[in-house]
């Protein structure tokens, strides 16, 4: 609880009123150790637990994406290439929804050191869309250039989660620099989310039950891969995880950990958000780069590059590999309300459908989904919800 205050007191988020409130409420023991679940009633107990109804006949949607890992963290850098300037933005790997906000303020920081008034942004990804609004947010024009829009971009076929230091960097390269900007990235973009709560839920916040056969009372690893990828983490950013006990929750195993997490609604977030920049007066072309030569050709003297897993090539980035992900999309249920994670897969509530997924396939570059992966995470998810206590 100390380090949420801390945290907010640092964002700024809260008026001084408002963290004095905070901070009395703190103190008290019986609010500081547990949250009320808005899942439990205790004179009818499990009942708002909503079943998942999950089959294979269910199932409408599978995608594979390709996250745009770079094995030394996201590129956000200046370069000066013949007559134009670039300013990179890319290589967000299982993060870039959670970074997006944060990485695009730190570009158009750089692209402001040109002194130009109308940029190019290349990519219509979620990394291109929200630095593409700032751009606009800071007086700026912005034309997007993309050869292709969402829902044809990785970014569509992600789950949409707060995970800011999911598969984004090799732990071998961790520097305390880039520790510190992707803090203040993180933080940025956690503070943006906020505002944009109450938009038709393009952004909400739901409740994440972590089910495991064996209880790890360790914070939920963020997909290390066995400490392959470097473990960030910004004590006191979310509310505090919870150890529940059996006769507080359905599940079958002993203890589940609960912890509030946010989402994004990716269709209707994505649609917001390129509205809004043809609403500013933003344009969009769709092209092709094949070659910097491509690039230069633009008028536009500046470049903010988001083409993610496309700088590999386009700008000869060999520090770039993809990790493909599956995912499989269930027919919306409104009323199943909570994010579940099993050790084999998880399941959590979009309005577009209930996502599947839960696999990471590092160079791969199938991008056709695999049915056994599909029926791997029915099955397992299956099992749970047979088990739940009605
Ligand atoms: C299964 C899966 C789950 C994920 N879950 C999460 C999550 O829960 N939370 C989270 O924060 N992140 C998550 N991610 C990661 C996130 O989706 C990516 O980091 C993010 O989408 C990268 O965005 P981007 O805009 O850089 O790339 P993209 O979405 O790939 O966009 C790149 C854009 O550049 C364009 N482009 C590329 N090359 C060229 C070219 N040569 N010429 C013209 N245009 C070009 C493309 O057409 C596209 O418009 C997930 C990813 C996957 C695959």
């Amino acid at each position: 609880m100390k380090n949420r205050r801390k945290f907010l007191q640092l964002s700024g988020v809260l008026g001084a009123g408002l963290l004095t409130g905070i901070a009395t409420a703190c103190t008290s023991p019986k609010i500081s150790q547990k949250y009320i679940d808005r899942n439990f009633i205790a004179s009818n107990k499990f009942k708002r637990y909503p079943k998942l109804e999950i089959s294979l006949d269910r199932i409408v949607k599978e995608t594979v994406g390709l996250r745009p890992f770079r094995k030394k963290g996201f590129r956000v850098e200046k370069e000066e290439l013949g007559s134009k300037t670039i300013i990179h933005n890319y290589g967000h790997g299982g993060s870039g929804w959670s970074l997006s906000w944060g990485t695009a303020k730190l570009a158009v920081d750089l692209a402001q050191t040109s002194g130009e008034k109308s940029f190019a942004v290349l990519g219509s990804g979620i990394v291109g869309i929200t630095t593409a609004r700032t751009l606009q947010e800071h007086g700026f024009q912005a034309t997007i250039y993309t050869k292709a829009l969402p829902p044809l971009v990785t970014s569509s076929k992600a789950t949409g989660t707060w995970s800011p230091a999911s598969r984004l960097i090799e732990a071998q390269y961790l520097t305390p620099d880039f520790e510190e900007r992707w803090r203040k990235t993180a933080m940025y973009s956690f503070r943006t989310y906020q505002n944009l709560l109450g938009f038709n839920d393009i952004v909400t916040w739901i409740d994440n039950y972590i089910v495991r056969e064996k209880f790890n009372p360790e914070p939920e690893p963020l997909d290390t891969d066995g400490g392959k990828y470097a473990r960030l983490r910004i004590a006191g950013i979310l509310p505090e995880r919870q150890v529940l006990e059996q006769k507080d929750h359905p599940f079958h195993v002993d203890k589940v950990v609960k912890q509030t997490t946010l989402v994004f609604n990716i269709p209707s977030y994505i649609n917001k958000h390129l509205n809004d920049f043809l609403a500013f007066g933003g344009r969009v072309v769709i092209k092709e780069f094949k070659s910097l030569e491509d690039i230069d050709a633009l008028q536009e003297k500046c470049i903010v590059n988001c083409t993610g897993l496309g700088s590999m090539t386009l700008f000869n980035d060999n520090e770039m590999l993809p990790i493909a992900g599956q995912l499989s999309f269930l027919i919306p249920q409104p009323d199943f309300n909570y994010r579940i994670s099993t050790d084999n897969g998880y399941a959590i509530p979009r309005k577009d459908g209930i996502i599947l997924g839960g696999n990471a396939l590092e160079g791969s570059w199938t991008e056709t989904p695999d049915r056994a992966q599909t029926e791997k995470v029915v099955q397992a998810l299956t099992d749970v919800m047979h088990r739940i206590r009605a």
